[in-house]
C-alpha cells in the first residue's frame, strides 16, 4: 500500500483494508451494490477534474453541488457548500433557481433534500450505493411491528417517536404520522426536551435508529439514567422485551448504530492520553457511551469543525470521527497536533462511493439533459416526513 504522509501525520497506521466494509456484524444486506447504469469514465483519467469543472461551468447556475463533510477531498473541491446532512438540505431548500440538485453525501440525505425542495428541483445522487448502514438498520416494517409491540404492551399511548436525521424518508414518515420529531446531532437535546416537556407530554420516547446518540443525549444531557434507557432489538421478539420493560423506559434505544463511530473504543481514548499528554479528546455522540465519558468534548460534526478551527496554535487534539473530516482538518491547520482516535483506517466506505468518475458522470448527464440516479421521495411519505422535519425546525 502507498504511504500517506497526511494518515502518518494523524497517527494512522496504513491497512490493506482501508474502507470499513459495513453490514459485518450488522445487517449484511446494507451495502446494496447498486450496479451504475452508465457509462462511467475511468478513475485513471488524468482530466477528471477538468471535467467536473467543465461540466460545472456549462450548467452555471442551474446545477448546484453538496458535499457532506466525509466526502473526499477531490470530490468537496467541486462542491458550492459543505456542511452535515441537515445543513445541507436547508442549503439545497434556499437555491430554488438551482433545478439539479447534486448532493455528494449519502442516500437518506439526499431524500431529505428532495422533500425540503421545491417539486421543479432534481435530487442527483452519483452513486445509488451510497447508502447508510446506521439508516439501514431501522426498517419500515421493523419499525411497525415495534410500534405494534408498543400497542401490545399498553405502551404506544404516551410514547414520542424521535429520529435522527440519519434515516430513510419511510421512518421520518412513520415518525411525523405519530406526532414526532426529527433531531440531529446539534439539536438532540433540544428535541428530547420538547418530547417529555409540557408542549408534547410524552412519558417515553422511542429513539431511531441510533442507540449511541439516544443513549448519551438522554444520560449525558437531560440527566437520565441507564435504567431509564432500554434497547429494542428489532430482530428479537417483543425487540428482546417484556411489556413491562417497554412501559417502564424512559427512553426505548433502537437497536443501531454508526458502524464507523462504532468502532473507536475507550482503549483507545487510554491509549491516546498515554501517548500525547495534554491531548482534548473529542468525539462525535454517535460513538458508544464509554468513549464519550472518557472524552473531553463531544458535539455534531460542525461542533468538532468549530473547536478546531478556533483552537490556539499548539493545540493537541485525538478525534472521533470520519477519517476524511480529521484529515481535511489536520491539513487545513498545520500549527495544530491533530490525529485521529484510533489508530487504524477507518473511512465511511458509502461516503467514499461518491468519486470523482461518479461525480463527473452524474455532471456531465446533466449537461447532456439526461439526468441519472434522481432520487424522489413518494409524496405520501413525504408528506409526513416532512412533518416530522418541521416540528425539528419548530424546536424551541
Ligand atoms: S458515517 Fe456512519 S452514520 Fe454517517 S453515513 Fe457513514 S455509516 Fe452512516
Amino acid at each position: 500500500m502507498t504511504t500517506n504522509p497526511t494518515l502518518e501525520r494523524i497517527g494512522v497506521t496504513p491497512s490493506p483494508l482501508a474502507l470499513l466494509l459495513l453490514g459485518q456484524g450488522a445487517d449484511p444486506d446494507s451495502e446494496r451494490g447498486v450496479d451504475c447504469p452508465g457509462a462511467l469514465p475511468a478513475a485513471a483519467d488524468p482530466r477528471l477534474a477538468e471535467r467536473a469543472a467543465a461540466a460545472k461551468e456549462a450548467l452555471g447556475g442551474k446545477v448546484f453541488v453538496l458535499g457532506h463533510h466525509y466526502q473526499r477531498d477531490d470530490v468537496i473541491a467541486f462542491a458550492d457548500v459543505t456542511g452535515d446532512s441537515f445543513k445541507l438540505a436547508q442549503q439545497a431548500a434556499a437555491r430554488p433557481e438551482a433545478e439539479h440538485i447534486v448532493f455528494c453525501g449519502v442516500h437518506f440525505m439526499a431524500e431529505s433534500a428532495d422533500i425540503l425542495t421545491a417539486p421543479h428541483q432534481q435530487v442527483i445522487l452519483p452513486d445509488l450505493a451510497a447508502g447508510c448502514s446506521m439508516a439501514d438498520m431501522a426498517t419500515a416494517e421493523q419499525v411497525e411491528q415495534a410500534w405494534d409491540d408498543l400497542l401490545d404492551a399498553g405502551a404506544a399511548e404516551g410514547t414520542v417517536p424521535v429520529t435522527y436525521m440519519n434515516s430513510s424518508a419511510a421512518i421520518k414518515a412513520f415518525t411525523g404520522r405519530h406526532d414526532g420529531t426529527v433531531c440531529t446531532s446539534s439539536n438532540a437535546r433540544r428535541a428530547l426536551e420538547w418530547a417529555f416537556g409540557p408542549e408534547r407530554g410524552g412519558r417515553r420516547v422511542l429513539f431511531l435508529p441510533d442507540q449511541h446518540l439516544g443513549r448519551n443525549t438522554a444520560i449525558g444531557e437531560l440527566g437520565l439514567t441507564a435504567a431509564d434507557c432500554v434497547v429494542y432489538d428489532p430482530r428479537r421478539p417483543n425487540g428482546g422485551l417484556t411489556p413491562a420493560q417497554l412501559r417502564d423506559a424512559k427512553m426505548i434505544l433502537w437497536r443501531g448504530h454508526c458502524s464507523v463511530h462504532g468502532r473507536f473504543t475507550r482503549e483507545c481514548v487510554d491509549e491516546v492520553r498515554a501517548r500525547i499528554p495534554g491531548v482534548t479528546v473529542l468525539v462525535h455522540p454517535e460513538c458508544k457511551r464509554e468513549v464519550v465519558t472518557g472524552a473531553d468534548l463531544v458535539g455534531s460534526t460542525e461542533y468538532i469543525i468549530k473547536v478546531v478551527d478556533e483552537a490556539p496554535a499548539g493545540s493537541s487534539f485525538a478525534i472521533g470521527t470520519e477519517l476524511n473530516l480529521v484529515q481535511r482538518l489536520a491539513n487545513r491547520h498545520p500549527d495544530k497536533n491533530i490525529v485521529f482516535l484510533d489508530r487504524t483506517v477507518c473511512f465511511c466506505s458509502t461516503m467514499n462511493r461518491i468519486d470523482m468518475p461518479h461525480l463527473v458522470w452524474a455532471l456531465e448527464s446533466l449537461v447532456r439533459g439526461e439526468p441519472v440516479n434522481r432520487i424522489t421521495v413518494a409524496p405520501e411519505v413525504a408528506t409526513y416526513a416532512r412533518k416530522a422535519l418541521d416540528q425539528m425546525l419548530a424546536l424551541p
